[in-house]
C-alpha cells in the first residue's frame, strides 16, 4: 500500500488536529516532534479524561461505596479490560497496573525472581536491551548468586540467535528481551525466542515499551510469560503502564510491595494476600492516569494499528533514503524489520551539536546513549542522534530535518 493511500485511510491532518501540543512554534519554527521513542504526545481525549476525573469524580477506588468512588472504580477497571483486549490476554486478572515498563520489569525481577531464581541459575538478556531490562536482572543475579548471559548484536542491529541457541541450557531460568529496540528500531523474533526458551523450561519476559504503539501484540499467540508496557509510549499519560503475566505464574509469586489494596486480611500474626491482580497493586494507584490510558489505547485501536504502522514505516523508508544523501552519514540499525526509529551519526559532527542545531530549527530529536550503554559500547560509540516517528509526523517535517542536516554539515565542515 502506498503511503498516500495509507495516509488517506487514516487522515493524518485530522489526527494532527487531535494533538494540541503539535501546533506551536519552537524557537520560532513549527515544531517537528521526532522524539516519540522517548515519549509520544497525547491526544486531546487523553488530556480531557484526566481533566474530567479531577473535575468530576476524583475519589479513591475499590474501597468506597459512595457514587464517586464507584464511578472512579468502574473507569479504572475499564482500562484493565481495554489493556487485556489490546494485548489479547486471556483474562483481566492477568493485567497489573504499574508505573510503566521499568516498574513492570522490576516487579517480575523482585517477585518472580526472588521466588524462582536460585544460586547458579542463568538469566539471558540481549545486547539490545534498555537499562530497564538489564539492571533489575543484575540486582537480582547479585542477590541470588545467579548470573546473566547476553545474546550478542550483529552489525545490522539484529540479534545473533546462533549464540542464543548455544547459551540456552537447563540452567536458563529466565529470558528477558525487548520486542523492539529503542535505539536501533530492530523488531526481534520474539516468538522464536520464546519457543526456544520454553523448550528448556525457561520463562520469558518481553519488554514491550517500543512495540506497543507500532506492533500487533497477542500475548496468547506469543505464549510469553510476562509482557511489560508503558502508557506514555503509546499516546497515554506518564507514570502508568501495565504488566501482563500468566495467571499461574502471578498466583505462584509472592507480592514484593505490601500495603493497602493487596491484602485480604491483616493481623499482627498473619496476613493473607488479595487475589491477582490486586495482590500486586499495593497502595492508592495512579487513578487518573490509568483512566486516561484507556483513551490512548482506544485512539490507537480506532485509528487502526496496522494502518498506523504502515504509515510510520513509509516515513521511516523516506527518511532513511533521504538521510543517506547526506555526506558522512552512518546509520545504526539497518535490520529489515524495524519500528520507525532512525539512529545515525554524521562524521566529524558531535551528536549533541546536531541535536542542538536541529532544535534551533524546531526539530526535536534525541541524542545520547538512549539508556542502552552496552549497545553503544558494542558499536564503539558514545551515542547517536535518534529520530523516531509517530502517526502524526509528516514527510514535510522530515524534509525540514534533512534540510537542517544538510546545512549543519555545510556549516561544520
Ligand atoms: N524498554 C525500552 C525498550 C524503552 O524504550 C524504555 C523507555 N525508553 C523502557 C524500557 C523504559 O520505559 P519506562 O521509562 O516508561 O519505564
Amino acid at each position: 500500500m502506498s503511503d498516500v493511500a495509507v495516509s488517506q485511510e487514516i487522515n493524518i491532518s485530522k489526527i494532527r488536529e487531535e494533538f494540541p501540543v503539535l501546533h506551536q512554534n519552537v524557537n520560532g519554527k513549527p515544531l517537528a516532534y521526532f522524539d516519540n521513542a522517548a515519549t509520544s504526545q497525547k491526544p486531546q481525549r487523553v488530556i480531557a479524561a484526566l481533566n474530567e476525573y479531577y473535575k468530576g469524580y476524583n475519589a479513591n477506588i475499590h474501597r468506597g461505596i459512595h457514587t464517586l468512588a464507584e464511578k472512579a472504580t468502574k473507569a479504572y477497571e475499564a482500562t484493565r479490560a481495554t489493556v487485556k483486549n489490546f494485548i489479547n490476554a486471556n483474562e483481566v486478572e492477568e493485567i497489573i497496573f504499574t508505573k510503566g515498563t521499568t516498574d513492570g520489569i522490576n516487579l517480575v525481577a523482585s517477585s518472580y525472581g526472588r521466588n524462582f531464581i536460585y544460586e547458579g541459575d542463568e538469566i539471558i538478556l540481549s545486547g539490545l536491551e534498555h537499562h530497564s531490562n538489564i539492571v533489575p536482572w543484575q540486582l537480582l543475579a547479585q542477590e541470588r548468586k545467579a548470573s546473566t548471559k547476553i545474546i550478542p548484536v550483529k552489525s545490522d542491529g539484529t540479534l545473533d540467535l546462533t549464540v542464543f541457541n548455544e547459551i540456552l541450557s537447563e540452567k536458563t531460568k529466565l529470558v528477558a528481551v525487548n520486542h523492539a529496540s529503542n535505539s536501533m528500531g530492530t523488531i526481534n523474533p520474539i516468538k522464536e525466542i520464546i519457543d526456544k526458551a520454553h523448550q528448556f523450561g525457561a520463562k520469558v519476559l518481553i519488554d514491550g515499551a517500543q512495540a506497543s504503539a507500532h506492533l500487533e501484540i497477542d500475548v496468547q499467540k506469543l505464549n510469553c510469560d510476562f509482557y511489560a508496557i508503558s502508557a506514555h509510549k503509546v499516546y497515554g499519560p506518564t507514570g502508568t503502564g501495565a504488566l501482563y503475566g500468566k495467571r499461574e505464574l502471578l498466583e505462584a509469586m509472592t507480592p514484593y510491595q505490601g500495603g493497602g489494596e493487596m491484602i485480604k486480611d491483616v493481623s499482627f500474626d498473619q496476613t493473607t494476600y488479595n487475589d491477582i491482580p490486586y495482590k500486586f497493586e499495593a497502595g492508592t494507584p495512579n487513578i487518573a492516569d490509568v483512566i486516561a490510558f484507556k483513551e490512548a489505547l482506544d485512539f490507537v485501536s480506532e485509528t487502526g494499528k496496522k494502518a498506523m504502522a504502515a504509515y510510520e514505516n513509509s516515513l521511516l523508508d523516506y527518511a532513511t533514503k533521504e538521510i543517506q544523501k547526506i555526506d558522512g552519514v552512518k546509520l545504526y540499525g539497518t535490520a529489515n524489520h524495524k519500528v520507525s526509529v532512525l539512529s545515525f551519526l554524521i562524521e566529524g559532527v558531535h551528536p549533541f551539536d546536531i541535536g542542538q542545531m536541529l532544535d534551533a530549527r524546531g526539530v526535536a530529536v534525541r541524542t545520547g546513549h538512549h539508556c542502552t550503554q552496552p549497545l553503544m559500547d558494542h558499536f564503539g560509540i558514545e551515542g547517536t542522534v535518534r529520530a523516531s516517528f509517530a502517526v502524526y509526523n509528516t514527510k514535510e517535517e522530515i524534509d525540514r530535518m534533512i534540510e537542517g542536516l544538510h546545512r549543519i554539515v555545510k556549516f561544520m565542515k
